[in-house]
């Protein structure tokens, strides 16, 4: 039964019994309405309300200013790895397109609209080509597979790989070297021209790699389009596990089915000056004359589009969206006033349960990653220095406790225990008993 079994999957991965439960319910006769969410209609007033409700309690449950979007996709993270390159390379050239205007128009108040228009693609085909750079910070296998997406969009060439935290670390994935070595594109205050964004992965779910603090070098160096970073963090494995200051981003992402609710639904929330009015995209002629890789992108891609049209612009999976919306509202009504603080530290306690009983046999456990960066959520360890009989015997010997779902990913081996939100703490402790019996040959 599902009490018996403690399952420490990396995603999809545990939700809450309670919400499993009443979803059974929902999807056969939701709220006695005589049909279930996977049949009615995206457009009715029941799916308006439970989106209403979804995006109510992520903005309760994050402090997510006014001036954010939330937006409900459905192309998972991987998805998300395209979109952020789709639509922030557009902001770029949107604003850059209006200052060459602007410029143009300055220096010629009388020239005739096709000459400018002519005038500013010559312009900016020249600062794409000499221009245009997507920095990325690549701490572990999905910032690397977001950064390889861009470089196929848009080719390698406008792809600077700001920080390779493999280089520091023997070809391997389990350090962030120091903000000092990284090379992110020097804004104008530094003396360059800025990057149309600086990606990271705020948590790594193969490597077991986490930011534990916003990255320093990337506040904003001022307000104007010249001197702030746009900054875009993948949150899929570590979305509302700790307080985050949204101000700071430009975009977040995260795929729903590790810590809010199952796969099928993405959250994308992006700062509303980057979409129309503000910005506007493109036109699709300058972007083909362009000849930009990628753009211009798939529409249901494109966040313009889905803000506009309230995250239905095409049909949204009600059931699974219910489903987010269910698991936020129960933490809104268990954390309170505390929001998702409360939640914070429920994982760091879970986290450093997990993490005391692996250091206190060294010679049976040792943890992937270096100390300072260990992830509060997906614990990555290797058995016996990796010894191949002894994983076995571990993973057999944790079958037959039922704890499920502890395998590394199969790019690196180990052992790997995810640690989201809805792993209760009964199911750590077990956990912990089973390493401590394991150490002691018990
Ligand atoms: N980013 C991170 C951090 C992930 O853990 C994952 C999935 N494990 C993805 C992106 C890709 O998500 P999806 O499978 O939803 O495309």
């Amino acid at each position: 039964s599902r009490q018996e079994v403690a399952y420490f999957g990396a995603g999809p991965a545990p939700l809450p019994t309670s919400v499993v439960e009443a979803g059974g319910k929902a999807f056969v006769n939701y709220n006695d309405c005589g049909l279930g969410l996977g049949e009615v209609s995206h457009r009715s007033p029941t799916a308006n309300k439970i989106l209403a409700d979804a995006k109510a309690n992520l903005s309760t449950l994050l402090d997510i200013p006014d001036n954010y979007e939330i937006l409900f996709m459905q192309a998972g993270g991987s998805g998300e790895f395209s979109a952020v390159v789709q639509n922030l390379v557009s902001v770029w050239i949107e604003r850059r397109r209006r200052r060459a205007e602007a410029d143009i128009l300055k220096a010629n108040p009388g020239a005739e609209k096709e000459q400018v228009d002519e005038q500013v693609f010559q312009r900016l085909a020249k600062e794409v080509d000499e221009e245009l750079k997507l920095d990325y910070l690549v701490t572990g296998s999905w910032s690397l597979k977001a950064s390889q997406e861009a470089a196929r969009l848009v080719g390698s060439k406008y792809v600077n790989v700001a920080l390779d935290a493999r280089k520091a670390n023997n070809g391997k994935f389990g350090k962030i070297p120091a903000e000092d070595t990284w090379s992110l594109t020097p804004t104008k205050r530094e003396g360059g021209k800025g990057s149309a964004f600086v990606y990271f992965c705020d948590n790594e779910t193969v490597d077991g790699v986490e930011f534990q603090s916003f990255p320093k070098s990337l506040e904003a160096q001022g307000q104007d389009e010249e001197n702030e970073r746009l900054v875009i963090a993948d949150m899929s494995s570590n979305f509302i596990s700790r307080k985050v200051d949204v101000s700071k981003y430009a975009v977040i992402f995260g795929g729903a089915q590790k810590n809010i609710g199952v796969t099928g639904i993405t959250i994308a929330i992006v700062r509303k000056d980057l979409l129309p009015p503000q910005t506007a995209t493109p036109s699709p002629a300058l972007l083909h004359r362009l000849n930009i890789g990628g753009l211009p992108g798939p529409v249901v891609l494109d966040y313009a589009t889905i803000a506009k049209n309230n995250s239905l612009y095409n049909t949204l999976p009600i059931f699974n969206l219910w489903i987010a919306g269910q698991v936020m509202a129960d933490l809104v009504s268990e954390f309170g006033a505390q929001k998702v603080s409360g939640q914070e530290q429920v994982a760091d306690k879970k986290a450093a349960l997990i993490y005391g009983a692996l250091d206190k046999y060294p010679e049976a456990y040792q943890v992937v990653p270096d100390k300072s960066v260990r992830s509060r959520m997906n614990i990555c360890f290797r058995v016996y220095s990796g010894d191949d009989a002894k994983e076995k015997e571990f993973l057999a010997g944790a079958e037959k406790r039922l704890l499920q779902g502890l395998k590394g990913h199969r790019s690196v081996g180990g052992m790997r225990a995810s640690n989201y939100n809805a792993v209760p703490l009964e199911n750590v402790q077990k956990l912990v008993q089973y390493l401590e019996d394991f150490a002691t040959g018990q």
